[in-house]
């Protein structure tokens, strides 16, 4: 094993990300040594690299960033029992106390004591890493790299449309980012029967229509869109997801609901914002779910079904692959207002 690797670390308290060479990380008793084969990046790592509020109250750098990945076992730490050298994994993120009450309860994706790979621990955008033995998902060694390393935002997906009950129904995804995408995917697979995708970017609604949206709605360019959905609804879709977490994604999404539907959340909205509880909830007897991460470990056994018969196929969300040299060439696309992507991957 060498002494030193290459990682993307967050040094300074400023916008940016540098390229260091550092020693390699050690496994604690309950860790495994990975690596990693491929990473990809998320809305998260954005947040960091751009130093924004969130990120200034949360990140200490130094920090090496990134969380979604997959990647070989080189070493396991004394106390690991389940794993072993040369297996394939992909992290769960979420990393779990084991000890509160929702550790005891079956939901420790949303721990008390909650740390995050790449945000509160050292993370991915490297090329080795450790990851503790209850966050690793043992891939087939037959899954492609870039595959197995986006699971993580898949399992977002997966989660906040499993939650939200759609079969025979009739739903919108708010959102045609790389979650948007994975939602309008699986709420496909699992038998929603029209499937309204809303966004902004017509490379990223087209990309949501080859994930099985049928109808795309251009918020920016578009007029009344909430008539017409209201109208060929009857009064409103089932279920809204909202994978875009803004003021207007919320206001569009309780607009469009039907009386007693669902609106499920997982968008992270940048700052707090004024909302008419009374008009979308309690006058329409709306039903609220919240959705953080992925239900350890339900979620991965689902969205494993999905991908291994072919219900859903993900590929179409990769717009762009780098080798992890040029990491830093791979979130200049990823941050690009000019140049539109969605899932970008970087491969070892
Ligand atoms: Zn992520
Ligand atoms: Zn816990």
């Amino acid at each position: 094993m060498p002494e030193k690797m290459l990682a993307a670390m967050k040094l300074r308290k400023a916008v940016g990300a540098e390229m260091a060479e550092i020693p390699l990380p050690r496994p604690k008793a309950d860790e495994v040594l990975l690596k990693i084969k491929a990473c990809s990046i998320c809305g998260t790592d954005k947040h960091i690299y751009n130093w924004d509020n969130w990120a200034q109250n949360r990140i200490k750098p130094p920090l090496v960033f990134g969380h979604e990945c997959c990647g070989e076992v080189m070493e396991v730490g004394p106390a690991v029992k389940s794993i072993k050298v040369g297996d394939y994994i992909t992290a769960e993120t979420h990393i779990p106390c084991l000890h509160c009450f929702q550790c005891r309860t079956g939901n420790m994706h949303l721990c008390q004591n909650l740390s995050i790979l790449g945000v509160d621990v050292d993370g991915i955008f490297a090329e080795y890493a450790v990851v503790p033995e209850v966050c690793c998902w043992k891939n087939d060694t037959a899954l492609p790299v870039e595959i197995a390393c986006i699971q993580e935002p898949f399992g977002n997906a997966v989660y906040t449309v499993m939650e939200s009950n759609v079969g025979a129904k009739k739903v919108a995804v708010i959102g045609d980012g790389p979650t948007g995408a994975f939602a309008c995917g699986v709420a496909r697979a699992v038998g929603a029967v029209k499937i309204y995708n809303l966004g902004m970017i017509p490379f990223n609604l087209e990309i949501c229509r080859k994930m099985g949206a049928d109808v795309s709605v251009n918020v920016v360019e578009e007029k009344n869109y909430r008539e017409k959905i209201l109208d060929e609804t009857n009064g409103g879709v089932d279920v809204v997801m909202d994978m875009a977490g803004n003021k207007n994604a919320v206001s569009d999404g309780f607009a469009i609901l039907r009386r007693t539907g669902t609106f499920t959340a997982f968008g992270i909205a940048p700052a707090p914002f004024e909302f008419d509880m009374a008009q979308n909830i309690v006058f329409k007897g709306a039903r609220v779910i919240g959705i953080n991460g992925r239900k350890m470990f339900d979620t991965w056994y689902q969205l494993r079904n999905l991908l291994d018969s072919g219900k859903v196929d993900i590929r179409p969300v990769i717009s762009h692959k780098f080798p992890f040299t040029d990491f830093l060439k791979a979130f200049e696309t990823a941050i690009s207002t000019t140049t539109p992507s969605a899932k970008v991957v970087l491969t070892m």
